[in-house]
């Protein structure tokens, strides 16, 4: 059996949606892996969800509440949903304690970040002067800034580059990485761009999004996703 990689929704609370982009789930299966949406379940059946899978991803999405790393809302904060933030941040803690392989993306990497006890800026415009376009104005595919990957890192042997040309979609970034977190990536201006944890066989989160990218490095972050959750289901 092909290993079951749990995506998280997103939240649509004017319309009462769970709502997932179709190139995560795409992606998850160009790389060998069956996608299964997580929707917002009750509080007393994430565990449950969380014992079903082999892998999670992280999708990406709106800000998370500065409340959860300890900081009043700065004016560009933008929209929040709590209860998402409540079922994800969960499913990050649980999945980094239980060394479940998974990816972060975009918000995704900020959660997992959050969850383990980092921090974020809240607007990078706002409260980090000097920084570069992080919200690009071309459409998704086309990459508009270079991440330099540490040497060392997961991240870098997995991809096998150390230089990416990225998309990116964000106005708040990691701040503080939480103390368990290692920066396997950052922009020209020193934004976080990437971050990895020990104790897992893959647990990286992105700041860009490799969904809607082409490129071999992009699907080779989903392989190492697939491959580490394929690992977990042998166990
Ligand atoms: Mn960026």
């Amino acid at each position: 059996m092909k290993p079951l990689i749990g995506i998280t929704c997103n939240f649509r609370p004017e319309k009462g949606w769970n709502v997932l982009a179709r190139d995560y789930a795409r992606s998850v299966e160009e790389a060998g892996g069956i996608p299964l949406a997580l929707p917002l379940v009750e509080k007393e059946n994430r565990e449950e969800l969380l014992q079903l899978v082999h892998g999670l991803l992280f999708s990406g999405g709106g800000d998370i509440g500065s409340f959860h790393y300890g900081e009043e809302p700065a004016r560009l904060q933008g929209k929040v949903y709590p209860p998402l933030d409540e079922h994800e941040i969960y499913l990050a803690s649980r999945g980094l304690e239980e060394r479940i392989p998974l990816l972060g993306i975009c918000r995704g990497m900020q959660v997992l970040n959050v969850a383990a006890g980092g921090s974020l800026y809240q607007d990078l415009g706002e409260q980090r002067t000097g920084s570069l376009q992080h919200y690009q104005k071309m459409p998704r595919p086309y990459p508009v800034h270079t991440v330099f990957l540490a040497e060392t890192s997961l991240l870098s042997r997995r991809t096998g580059e150390t230089v990416l040309r990225v998309n990116s979609f964000h106005h708040q970034a990691v701040k503080d990485p939480a103390p368990a977190a290692s920066v396997s990536a950052v922009s020209s201006d020193g934004v976080v761009e990437a971050v990895e944890f020990g104790g897992s066989s893959f647990a990286v989160g992105v700041q860009w999004h490799p969904e809607n990218m082409s490129n071999a490095a992009s699907r080779r972050l989903f392989q190492s996703l697939v491959k580490a959750a394929a690992g977990k289901q042998l166990e």
